[in-house]
């Protein structure tokens, strides 16, 4: 096994002990990155010389003896709607194809201050509107399992280079399932944390209501280990929460009995995959076996969240995207006129792709006078009824589990032309988004050669609770 295949825990403990040096590990990562970039397309920006120099000085505090994170000397993939100070940060869009941040989003920050090596920016749908990675400017990620599927999105671009050994563990975001489902279409393990967990300053925004920051990894143990460094309270960002901030590996030991898993009886129903289904009953069998208690649970609004999600994300997207007018950002294009309304239009009309336009135009129509009432507010009224299904549901069990997703991966262009299609694929993971709540995707069987997921939910900022059931799984699952 190369050092590029192994976990970030078990690397973290050969850096300590000097039986690798990060520049080997990260050189291991650079020669898989020129191996596989041509089939895979994970990244949109390699930083080879930056890993490099941040390798060296993780090495030399080892060396010196300081104290230091887990996290000295692991290469991180960061998606590429991440700010990152100095290196391109495009959002896979034309519109901001050139724009060089000027400051680090502070999870990075924070991964930086840990000794984390950037070892580039990854490929995602443009803004984050996307569940394949095919929206964007470079073309699609294929997934390392079989290239000529799709690797899920819009965190594809990270999902795919963490299982291809392209990079150790990743950061991603998750506005409706884009962490969670891309671990569940390549096989690894992804944590969407709480809302207000992780400061989103930084986070190039797309819903700001439902963004948040997260990690793809190859197991539980690593997602805490990387969470561990990125949470925590920023006064810079107004809806970052001030809470404690645990230590997410601690948990991860405590198994499962006597534990309580909901089962909720609307997720398991006709259009969910039969193979991913018994995939994920297999699972909870086996940690039924464990000693965790399992019941049947009821979410009745739950058939109401991918309307209310499209409703709600789309109107914020038609807002936060209003900034990108050729003025401020990146960019604009050219006109002969010296007609400013003429220029916006040009330079949105060629700088956005067009499921970003899709989701502009039907953002803006939902706000708009008239529709406002009939749209916005209703999707508004029927979110917070599918949040106190979850807060009536936490009453009885400890988490939730669910299938990720209700189809295996798809093959690269098949849903490209049927956007409602490509929506309902985050039909199990939109909720959460619309809740807050954290959620976690863990490999949970293979069907026809391609991974199944299974998504495991919990109460606000009880992250501890999902990383340990994800953890206790691992265990017995192998
Ligand atoms: N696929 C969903 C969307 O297009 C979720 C994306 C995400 O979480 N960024 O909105």
């Amino acid at each position: 096994m190369e050092l590029c295949d192994k976990k970030a825990i078990e690397l973290a403990g050969l850096l300590k002990k000097k039986e690798i040096s990060s520049r080997e590990l990260t050189e291991s990562v650079l020669k898989r990155m020129d191996q596989k970039e041509p089939s895979i397309n994970a990244y949109i920006s390699k930083t080879k010389e930056i890993a490099l120099k941040q390798a060296d000085e993780a090495d030399r505090r080892i060396r010196a003896g300081e104290a230091v994170s887990p996290l000295n000397g692991i290469p991180v993939a960061v998606k590429d709607n991440l700010c990152t100070q100095g290196i391109k940060t495009t959002c896979a869009s034309r519109i901001l194809e050139n724009f060089i941040p000027t400051y680090n989003a502070t999870a990075v920050q924070k991964a930086i201050n840990d000794g984390a090596v950037i070892i580039g920016k990854t490929n995602l749908d443009e803004f984050g509107m996307g569940s394949s990675t095919e929206n964007s400017i470079i073309g699609p990620t294929h997934n390392p399992i079989n290239r000529d599927y799709v690797c899920g999105g819009s965190s594809g671009g990270s999902a795919a280079a963490v299982a291809s050994g392209e990079a150790i563990i990743a950061l991603g975001t998750d506005t409706g399932g884009s962490i969670r489902q891309p671990s569940a279409f390549c096989g690894i393990t992804g944590i969407k944390p709480t809302y207000g967990r992780v400061s989103r300053l930084g986070l190039i925004s797309y819903a700001s209501s439902l963004d948040q920051i997260g990690v793809l990894g190859k197991s539980a143990d690593d997602c805490a280990m990387m969470l561990n460094s990125i949470c925590g309270h920023d006064p810079r960002d107004t809806t970052s929460a001030n809470v404690a901030k645990p230590d997410f590996t601690s948990s991860l030991e405590k198994g499962v009995k006597g534990l309580r898993a909901g089962l909720p009886k609307e997720y398991f129903v006709e259009g969910l995959d039969k193979g991913i289904r018994d995939s994920v009953m297999n699972a909870v069998k086996l940690l039924e076996k464990d000693g965790m208690e399992i019941e049947e649970i009821s979410l009745p609004n739950a058939s109401s969240s991918i309307s209310s999600y499209y409703l709600i994300a789309t109107a914020e997207a038609s807002s936060n995207l209003a900034r990108y007018d050729g003025v401020k950002y990146g960019f604009r294009a050219d006109t002969e006129t010296d007609d400013a309304v003429m220029m916006y239009e040009k330079t949105r009309s060629r700088g956005f792709g067009s499921e970003v336009k899709r989701r502009i135009m039907l953002g803006t129509y939902v706000l708009s006078a008239g529709y406002y009432d009939a749209y916005y507010l209703k999707a508004q009224k029927v979110r917070n009824l599918i949040k106190s299904d979850f807060d009536r549901a936490f009453k009885k069990v400890d988490c939730i589990i669910t299938p990720t997703t209700p189809c295996l991966p798809f093959k690269i262009g098949e849903k490209m032309a049927d956007p409602l299609q490509m929506y309902l694929v985050d039909i199990y993971t939109v909720s959460l988004n619309l809740s807050g709540l954290p959620g976690m995707s863990v490999k949970c069987g293979t069907v026809d050669g391609l991974p199944a997921g299974m998504q495991i939910i919990g109460r606000p900022f009880d992250e501890e609770m999902i990383l340990r059931v994800a953890s206790g799984y691992e265990k017995i699952s192998v």
